[in-house]
């Protein structure tokens, strides 16, 4: 078929004609996916593909679930929306789990419609709390692309604008592996965090409004910091009243295996004043949401501030999804399935150079690419694993820091079974030894 006939091409041809320059397709020929069933999906040409990237996380728990297409499909029948100016029910039952769920006491739970808007929230509360617009993000750090979200946003490659409204100082620690502290044990990191801090508060007027961070860096290549770096942060954070939010629009619900939120990995610190989550609480519908304390989110003098956050079908199905979660244990599965995949991840990779490390925790999962024989991040190899992986039928993402998506992604529907961990994981080491040999590597035998 020529360019002008295939329906395929045609399609991208009209995509390129019509929607943003920015707007980035994955793959040499970009998928057009049509339906999907569990942790499968189908693409237009009747390809079957096993996806690891769940829509960059938004499939958290299955490609349609039943029970949540049914939720779905009886609110819609019902009513779709009309305004939170009536009252909801879904959306109070969904608050009622969340604010419990969340361990912030005292909650108060606001729905958005995206994790950038919840993040956004998270700041006018802050900033509206401690009246100032100054803000501390980490480096490498993502947290969405609206005019404040770029603001925190520190990894410039995901980040298309430097313009902000707000005044922002970046701070080690969410990346470990490289930069000025890496090498450090934990003790030694931590300190060494938690000095930088320090020394970037001296800095300031002494008038911070908050701390905003990834327990686990998503789009910064599923980097995580050592367990209880944020407690050790909290010690300083409170010493100056400056809140910590907790970005969890990826690491929510269970994901991480060993814990259901990733600030539980820094325990000793308690809950954070404000956690923001999105993405997979939704499976595919579009929830986001903030929890403050009371006395945080009632800080502002508003009616409200977004007419769909809390929309009745989007809330039957977060209500649906978060049930069957639950019901499952499917933390319970992250951590086990994760660990396998993990383990197994890491054997595949033993004896490649253009594997620099093989990391995660529960279904998050990041292989961090090099140029063979050297340290150098490897965008390249990262896209001949991403292109030769889904000729294995396998959809993978990619990310990370350092100017390059060098880092492979790894985060399927939280419903992985064992055999299709090690489905994946076969296809991912005929792609990794492919890019190892496209590069000019030796794989070990
Ligand atoms: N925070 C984090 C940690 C994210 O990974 C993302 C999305 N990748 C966002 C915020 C923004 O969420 P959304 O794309 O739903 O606006």
């Amino acid at each position: 078929m020529t360019a002008q006939n295939d329906p395929h091409d045609d399609l991208h041809a009209r995509h390129r004609a019509v929607l943003p320059d920015w707007l980035a397709l994955y793959y040499d020929r970009p998928l057009e996916i049509t339906h999907g069933e569990g942790r499968h999906v189908w693409d237009a040409e009747g390809n079957r593909y096993l996806d690891f990237f769940g829509g960059i996380l938004t499939t958290m728990t299955a490609h349609a679930l039943p029970e949540v297409a049914k939720a779905v499909s009886e609110q819609a029948g019902r009513i779709l929306h009309t305004s939170t100016l009536y009252l909801d029910r879904p959306m109070v039952e969904l608050a009622e789990r969340v604010a419990s769920l969340s361990g912030i006491p005292d909650a108060r739970v606001f729905f958005t419609t995206s994790g950038t808007e919840a993040n956004d929230t998270a700041l006018l509360l802050a900033t509206a709390y401690r009246q100032s617009n100054q803000v501390l993000a980490m480096r490498n750090s993502y947290h969405g692309r609206s005019f404040s979200a770029v603001g925190i946003t520190g990894n410039r490659s995901w980040s298309p604008s430097s313009l902000s409204p707000l005044h922002t100082l970046y701070v080690h620690g969410g990346v470990r592996t490289r930069g000025p502290f890496a090498g450090l044990d934990d003790a030694g990191f931590t300190a060494a965090c938690v000095a930088d801090l320090e020394d970037v508060l001296g800095q300031t007027h002494g008038n911070v409004a908050a701390l905003i961070a990834e327990p686990v860096q998503g789009v910064g290549g599923f980097t995580s910091p050592p367990d209880g770096l944020y407690a050790a942060f909290r010690e300083t954070l409170q010493q100056h009243g400056i809140l910590w939010i907790s970005d969890e629009v990826q690491t929510g619900w269970g994901r991480t295996g060993d814990h259901f939120w990733g600030w539980q990995a820094h325990d000793a610190a308690g809950p954070p004043d404000v956690l923001t989550f999105a993405k997979g609480i939704g499976n595919g519908m579009s929830i986001g949401g903030v929890v403050a304390r009371a006395e945080v989110m009632n800080c502002l003098d508003a009616n409200s501030i977004s007419t769909f956050g809390g929309s009745p079908v989007t809330m039957a199905a977060g209500n649906a999804n978060l049930a069957y979660l639950l019901e499952h244990d499917l933390q319970g599965n992250a951590r086990r399935v994760g660990g396998l995949l993990l383990e197994r991840l890491r054997a595949v990779s033993a004896g490649l150079g253009v594997v620099r490390e093989v990391r995660g925790r529960g279904l998050m999962i990041g292989v961090e690419l090099v140029l063979p024989g050297t340290d150098a991040p490897s965008p390249e190899a990262a896209s001949i694993v991403l292109e030769t992986a889904r000729e294995g039928g396998l959809l993978i993402g990619k990310g990370g820091g350092h100017a390059t998506a060098s880092v492979l992604r790894i985060a399927p529907p939280l419903t992985l079974t064992v055999a299709e961990a090690e489905e994946g994981a076969a296809v991912l080491e005929r792609a990794l030894r492919a890019a190892e040999t496209e590069l000019g590597g030796t794989p070990a035998p």
